[in-house]
């Protein structure tokens, strides 16, 4: 039943927080194993699938790369909905993005967001730059209160880069799995 299942696996992921904290560089990152310096500003949303292997199975995962910038708030907050994995980033080097945080949280639980059903990754980015205004403890405790997972990251070393999305990939299709499952079952 399981491998039946993963067979047909698709499954929504997406990206918030401010504008310029790396979450397109570490989307790239990821997908494609490099950073740049110049990488051009999100413009509304950026889409794309990566094929993940999951026991033998490729699983597509459809990622929504939301842009921070208020401007396109009209477009991103169609994108929410239906979403089972949610990359929630910050910049280490500026508060304001970190507290920023919440914000984010409210967005989406407006627009259709369940969070306590997601996988959410909280990620404080830019650790390679030396200006830390953000405590490693205090992000921790904030992530770990709401059951969301937490790691400090960079896009341009690569630093714990693959890590994030190999547990937010596995969340991910644990839940879409359990969730399939119970449907099937319901419908049967
Ligand atoms: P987004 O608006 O959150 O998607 O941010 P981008 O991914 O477009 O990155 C914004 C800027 O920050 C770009 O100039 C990137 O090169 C830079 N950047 C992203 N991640 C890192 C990182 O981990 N370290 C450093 N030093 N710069 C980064
Ligand atoms: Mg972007």
């Amino acid at each position: 039943m399981k491998n039946r299942l993963e067979n047909k696996l698709s499954m929504k992921l997406i990206s918030v927080g401010d504008v310029e904290v790396g979450k397109s560089c570490l989307i790239k990152r990821y997908c494609e194993g490099s950073f740049v310096e110049d990488y051009i500003t999100t413009i509304g949303i950026d889409y794309g699938v990566k094929k993940v292997p999951f026991n033998d199975c490729k699983v597509n995962i459809n990622i929504f790369d939301l842009s921070g910038d208020d401007d396109y708030k009209p477009i991103r907050i169609k994108y929410y909905k239906d979403s089972i994995g949610v990359l929630m980033v910050y910049d280490i080097n500026i508060k304001a993005t970190f507290d920023s945080l919440s914000k984010w949280e409210k967005e989406a639980e407006k627009n259709g967001l369940d969070l306590t059903k997601c996988v959410v990754v909280v990620l404080g980015n830019k650790t390679d730059l030396k200006k830390r205004e953000v405590k490693t403890d205090v992000a921790k405790e904030w992530a770990k209160a709401r059951g969301y997972k937490f790691y400090e990251s960079s896009a341009k070393s690569g630093f714990n880069v693959n890590d994030a999305f190999k547990f937010l990939f596995n969340g991910m299709f644990n839940r879409t799995v359990e969730n399939r499952a119970k449907y099937l079952y319901w419908i049967n």
